[in-house]
């Protein structure tokens, strides 16, 4: 069983990781609260790679990381590395958001998830980075999924992310592109050493 640590103090996100690396034989485990990591970078990848390559160094273990964000094209890319913070709430995260499109015609957006994978001396073993386009509506569709879910509209399956099945939005999301390219690079992780 290899050990992988996620850098978050998430059980929730540890849960989702766990849930795009089934059948790999390993074992994820939570990093210490005292140890913190600040999100200095500028970009997702960026972030993903710092958290990933900070707390594999500190522990001498194996780590893995990701970031994410909804970045909305009339808004210059915001709320993008803010999306977690633009809000106290997901409530107040959507409104704020939906009050900063108001009327504006150009609803288009995307979600990107960066994931980093660290070896135990803090160099990156693997990254890869998920793209997923959308739009965002002017109210609310659904009940599923968490965060700015319920706005954001993907054409291609003409359902917002909260009206998904877990599955369906698992196969189009930002996270679940994100790990379909980062688990064929899986088997270049050297065994000998993970
Ligand atoms: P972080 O990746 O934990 O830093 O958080 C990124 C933030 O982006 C979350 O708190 C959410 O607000 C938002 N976010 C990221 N992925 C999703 C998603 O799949 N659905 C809805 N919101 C998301």
């Amino acid at each position: 069983m290899k050990k992988l640590v996620v850098a978050t103090g998430n059980p929730g996100k540890l849960a989702e990781i766990q849930a795009y690396l089934v059948g790999l034989n390993c074992e994820l485990v939570l990093k210490p609260s005292e140890l913190d990591i600040e999100e200095t970078g500028t970009t997702f990848i960026a972030n993903a790679c710092l958290k990933a390559s900070q707390v594999a160094k500190a522990l001498g273990q194996w780590a893995i990381a990701d970031d994410s964000g909804l970045a909305v094209d009339a808004l210059d890319g915001a709320p993008g590395l803010y999306s977690a913070r633009y809000g106290k709430t997901d409530q107040e995260r959507i409104d704020r958001l939906l009050r900063a499109l108001g009327t504006q015609s150009n609803r288009q957006a995307q979600f990107i998830c960066a994931i980093a994978i660290a070896r135990p001396d803090g160099s990156i073993a693997i990254q890869s980075e998920g793209i997923c386009p959308g739009e965002i509506l002017i109210a609310g569709r659904g009940t599923g999924g968490f965060g700015y879910d319920p706005i954001f509209y993907v054409p291609e399956c003409q359902k917002t992310f909260a009206e998904m099945s877990a599955e369906q939005k698992h196969q189009v999301s930002h996270r679940g592109r994100a790990f379909a390219t980062l688990l064929p690079q899986w088997p270049t992780l050297n065994p000998g050493n993970f």
